[in-house]
């Protein structure tokens, strides 16, 4: 290898003389608005596209109809989950020029994927950032349902030692659920056998790696069946749209714990209110929730929550809520920043998008 092939400078030998490309335009900046960021994502993002130098701008909006207008003179926005781009947020990037879409996550369906192709605008996204992270939030959803030490925490606080109301179970041995066994559900598989769990899923694809560890694939009602602990790490496709409902949960055991880190409308949240209520369900973690885009991500201590059903969850003793902070880890902002730093600079270089998802 030459050393201008070492150095990333694009050659190409003829004759034996070798000559250099170069693509003018390459010199230009890519414009590149990022929406929905807080300051740990701009953290992220300074830090590494000193290796990249694109031109950064930072929106602590959504992006949606109302806020499109700010995407003028840019080429790429970057936005996240609840960033909604519909065929009509589409159009409008299309007609500002835009054109590519660089998601910061690994689920899509906040993007309709057929509008973008429409437009010819180009999607990536970053298929993963530290599974683990996602994974280990899941556990740490279950330990704390389980042990109550949130309201141990409190307890303390306020001087009162008491051992009443705050007894759990023990993990090993109890059977755990998981449904979708891609890269979060594989690490989430991994840590519940450790623990000493017998582990049970289902998956429309298998994987042979897990089941060399022990892990039995099983129809969808049979989990629902022996689960103790149900977890979902599926994506949000029509086919697992309020997947768990009144009539799955009527499969379950009773007091199953459920635990939802992927995505909000995986649940039927009024059935699962019923199914609390009439203690069907014993134990309820949540870092996703199907209205999340309204509400998550801001402080919203001094308003006035008027998602009366977000607020009949939070008022149960065994629900558990966290505001879709699973994959927030260092190891997964890093990740993530390198990740979409790199797709814009594919993007800009006319290289094959290794992380693009179009539709069909
Ligand atoms: P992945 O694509 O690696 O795995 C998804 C798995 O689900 C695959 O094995 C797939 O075969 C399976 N699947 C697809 N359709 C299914 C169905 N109908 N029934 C059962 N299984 C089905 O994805 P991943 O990286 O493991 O992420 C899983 C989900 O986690 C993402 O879709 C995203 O919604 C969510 N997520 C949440 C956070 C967070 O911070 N809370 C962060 C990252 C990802």
């Amino acid at each position: 290898m030459s050393m201008l092939q070492i150095i990333n400078i694009p050659v190409f030998k003829l004759k034996g003389y070798t000559f250099i490309t170069i693509n003018f335009n390459l010199k230009e900046k890519m414009k590149v608005a990022v929406f929905s960021s807080k300051p740990y994502d701009q953290k992220f993002f300074e830090r590494y596209n000193q290796n990249y130098d694109h031109e950064l701008a930072f929106f602590d909006t959504n992006l949606n109809v109302q806020t499109t207008n700010l995407t003028r003179d840019f080429d790429t926005v970057c936005v996240f989950v609840n960033d909604k781009l519909d065929q009509k947020v589409i159009k409008k990037l299309s007609e500002n020029k835009v054109k590519h879409i660089a998601l910061r996550c690994a689920g899509f369906n906040n993007v309709d994927l057929e509008a973008a192709k429409e437009y010819n605008i180009k999607v990536t996204r970053v298929p993963a950032y530290s599974p683990q992270a996602v994974a280990e939030h899941a556990l740490s959803l279950i330990l704390t349902l389980n042990r109550k030490t949130h309201k141990a925490y409190n307890r303390i606080k306020e001087g009162n030692f008491s051992l009443n109301g705050l007894m759990g179970f023990g993990l090993k041995d109890k059977t755990v659920g998981v449904i979708g066994t891609g890269k979060i559900g594989i690490a989430f598989c991994k840590i519940m056998l450790g623990l000493g769990c017998k582990v049970i899923a289902y998956d429309v694809q298998p994987q042979e790696e897990l089941i060399k560890l022990g892990v039995d694939y099983l129809p969808l009602d049979e989990l629902y069946k022996n689960a103790d602990i149900i977890s979902l790490h599926c994506p949000l496709v029509p086919a697992t749209k309020h997947i768990i409902n009144d009539e799955s949960v009527s499969k379950m055991k009773d007091h199953v714990m459920i635990i939802n880190t992927s995505r909000g409308a995986l649940i039927h949240t009024e059935d699962v209110i019923k199914n609390l209520k009439e203690k069907k369900i014993g134990y309820l973690g949540i870092d996703v929730y199907e209205q999340e885009e309204e509400i998550f991500f801001e402080d919203r201590s001094e308003q006035i929550i008027e998602d009366d059903t977000l607020i009949r969850l939070i008022s149960f003793p065994n629900v558990l809520i966290t505001s879709h902070q699973a994959f927030l880890t260092q190891e997964a902002l890093t990740e993530i920043a390198q990740t979409v730093l790199q797709n814009i600079e594919d993007f800009k270089q006319g290289k094959q998008l290794k992380n693009q998802v179009e539709a069909g």
